[in-house]
């Protein structure tokens, strides 16, 4: 293993670059073009064949080897998120409101250093690599990016027989990598209520039916959901994280509209849930002398590691120098990396990045969100090492 690590090591420079100069310019989810034809440009380097604009702005790239064997997808993730960058460094956003909090800069960096690596052991490989860079994972209130890349036929044609992905995690130290058979991450679900009163002045309440304050007594409300009415020793979270009102201070507007994530590990609670969400709504309106207009829709399923495959994962990743591997328990983040897990066995997993002494402490989706870059090469490494060793799985 130390082999890829070292080659690794030696494109090191090139890891950070790629992910500084995407994090410069980060693309909200289904606007990647420049980070598409940024990847597009690197793998047709590497004598990759690409294919663009696959399920959206998605890019695909397929390394078949000289010998016969299994094929195994390696998958980043490419989009941004709308946040304002609050830190100093060099190579800070360059877009207003934009930001690569979440790390995908790094992913799209560390899979292409997997892709120079193995392009360098193209006469070894057995079978092929597809790797797929996809859009708009964080979009999950437009079904995410997984879907349509599917829909698009990349684990087909050639078959995959296994699929891959690392996501670069701020909860773990630095150089760990984190994972575990079965369930990994929760099943999510986004909540809309539209709460709808009537307006008036705001000296006159009394002659209003205030969505500002029934937005108050709803939020605290659906927080028994979690506290009094599921289950205490079930993961489960119901958060609202966004709450529309309001143009002035002296006028109760006629509405107001509360958006939120569930996020659960069983389809039973996640079901229960759903309905008590509803049910409170209605009531705590009625109570105030509103009406509501409730949305619940899934938007990723549980991701969910094939307990074989994640077995050698571990091992192999427990080979590599300088990190730690350890199993952690399920997690309430959700990815639309789940849904390639439900059409081929794999493997998710995480790499720790959190560097005290480097600064690098704010989490993932924040405005301090800072990522030890020197984590990077471990990724591409581990990266390379899975999709060589699983293309020779089984095959003599
Ligand atoms: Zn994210
Ligand atoms: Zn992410």
């Amino acid at each position: 293993m130390s082999l890829f690590l070292e080659e690794a090591l030696a494109i090191e420079d090139k890891l950070v670059s790629i992910r500084r100069k995407i994090h410069t310019n980060p693309e909200l989810a289904y606007h990647e073009e420049d980070t598409a034809e940024l990847v597009g440009e690197w793998l047709g380097r590497l004598g990759i064949s690409v294919t663009t604009h696959v399920g959206g702005t998605g890019v695909v790239g397929v390394l078949k080897g000289p010998k016969a064997g299994r094929v195994v997808a390696l998958r980043a993730d490419m989009d941004a998120l709308p946040l304002q960058e609050a830190s100093d460094i060099s190579f800070r956003s360059r877009k207003e409101g934009v930001m690569h909090a979440c790390g995908h800069d790094a992913h799209i960096a560390m899979l292409l250093g997997a892709a120079m690596i193995l392009a360098k052991h193209r006469d070894e490989l057995r079978g092929t690599v597809k790797f797929l860079f996809q859009p708009a994972e964080e979009a999950a209130e437009m079904g995410g990016g997984a879907l349509p890349m599917i829909e698009a036929g990349v684990l087909r044609n050639p078959k995959v027989d296994y699929v891959f992905g690392l996501h670069i995690f701020a909860n773990y130290p630095s150089r760990t990598f984190a994972l575990r058979p079965g369930p990994l991450m929760a099943a999510s679900c986004t909540f809309k209520i539209r709460i709808l009163g009537r307006g008036g002045h705001g000296s006159s309440p009394h002659q209003t039916v205030d969505p500002v304050f029934i937005t108050a007594q709803l939020i605290t409300a659906l927080q028994g959901i979690r506290s009094r009415m599921v289950d205490p020793v079930e993961p489960s979270v119901v958060s609202v994280c966004s709450v529309h009102s309001g143009t002035r201070n002296n006028i109760i507007p006629d509405d107001a509209v509360l958006e939120g994530t569930v996020r659960t590990v069983n389809d039973a609670t996640k079901a229960k849930i759903a309905s008590l969400i509803r049910g409170i709504s209605d009531s705590v309106c009625k109570a105030f002398g509103a009406r509501c207009e409730v949305e619940i829709k899934d938007a990723y399923p549980v991701t969910v590691n094939d307990p074989g495959v994640e077995a050698d994962v571990s091992k192999l990743l427990k080979s590599i120098p300088g990190t730690r591997t350890v199993e952690v328990p399920p997690l309430l983040v959700a990815e639309d990396f789940s849904f390639y897990l439900r059409e081929v066995p794999g493997t998710y997993y995480f790499l720790g990045t959190r560097n005290e002494k480097k600064g690098c402490v704010g989490p993932n989706h924040s405005t301090r969100f800072k990522i030890d870059e020197r984590v990077m090469k471990y990724g591409s490494a581990s990266l390379a090492l899975l999709a060589f060793e699983f293309t020779g799985r089984g095959v003599r």
